[in-house]
């Protein structure tokens, strides 16, 4: 990407958008049922649809399901954008799918492979190539420059190719922080087996029953993804306090009474009480749960920052240089 691509593409946030109800779009599919959850259960909020979908780049065919313009990147804070690539079929092809170099400050990048495979390279020397569940998790802090390809074998055999990137955001006192890579191998993920042959949880980060995730965080963070078999039904908590979703990368569940189709996204209440999971099919869920930062911030394409002087900072050290050099 050029620098003045982003910098024109950069959107300015910050206000607190009102939430309405019709940021929760019916699904076509959702099945009614006396969806109430039991009084024992955390309180649904709301289901999102999967949403139209645009290229980033030319290697992800995404959909955002926020930050989207609905101030939704402060209903999940400090989770501030989540892009979703659903299984897609990529052709062989000997021309590069991806995005070219680009900046980051004020986050984490954290990008999950489903199916396919993704290669990183950034400012600090770091490579890495992330195949079906492994995750690379990208501290950008006071800033680095990236470049993210589908890997090489991967894009010259075509196949099918599933993804997703969240961004996270830092809090104040950890803008600045020292850019730093964590790659993280599915194998490795410390992860709980249920019971019954009904699945097992990975902990990317942080805890679940008494297994700690792999991964370091700069806030309280949960990060989990769930395999879970067809008859896999059961409880589980998050703090009530933690801004919690579900997205269903594969499958289809049930939660707390709730249907939540594959590709969708379930929002829960802030409140205690238990989460009962009802797997329908096979599925892959992602659990994010984090401590909301309730700082302000500012966000213009690749930064997010506390105030606009910072974000003048950030675009006036990017063109200083001062991010580093990465050849495209
Ligand atoms: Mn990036």
């Amino acid at each position: 990407m050029k620098r003045r691509q982003f910098i024109q593409s950069g959107v300015v946030g910050g206000l607190a958008l009102l939430f309405t109800k019709s940021f929760w779009a019916k699904s076509k599919e959702e099945v009614v049922l006396d969806d109430k959850a039991l009084p024992t259960q955390r309180g649904v909020e709301g289901v999102l649809s999967p949403t139209n979908t645009h290229m980033v780049g030319n290697g992800f065919k995404v959909m955002n399901y926020y930050p989207n313009g609905k101030g939704f990147e402060e209903r999940m804070s400090p989770f501030f954008l989540m892009d979703f690539n659903a299984e897609v079929n990529f052709p062989a092809s000997d021309i590069a799918h991806g995005v070219g170099v680009h900046p980051h400050r004020g986050i984490e990048t954290i990008t999950f492979a489903f199916k396919g495979a993704v290669e990183h390279h950034d400012s600090k020397g770091n490579h890495g190539i992330i195949h079906p569940g492994d995750v690379q998790w990208m501290t950008a802090g006071a800033g680095v420059l990236h470049k993210e390809y589908h890997e090489q074998t991967f894009n010259r055999t075509g196949g099918a190719f599933e993804m997703l990137q969240l961004w996270l955001n830092l809090p104040k006192k950890h803008k600045m922080a020292t850019p730093k890579y964590q790659s993280i191998v599915h194998a490795e993920k410390p992860r709980v087996v249920l019971e019954n042959n009904m699945g097992e949880i990975c902990i990317v980060a942080g805890e679940y029953s008494g297994v700690q995730g792999i991964a370091s965080t700069f806030s309280p963070v949960q990060l989990w993804d769930m395999h879970l078999n067809e008859h896999a039904d059961f409880n589980f908590q998050l703090p009530g306090n933690f801004n919690s979703g579900i997205l269903v990368v594969d499958g289809s569940i049930i939660v707390n009474r709730k249907e939540v189709p594959e590709n969708h996204y379930v929002q829960l209440k802030n409140e205690e009480g238990d989460i009962h999971i009802q797997a329908k099919k096979k599925c892959i869920l992602l659990v994010l749960s984090g401590e909301p930062l309730n700082e302000p911030y500012v966000n213009y394409g690749p930064f997010v920052m506390n105030t606009e002087e910072e974000i003048r900072q950030a675009i006036q050290d990017y063109n200083a240089g001062k991010f580093g050099f990465l050849a495209d």
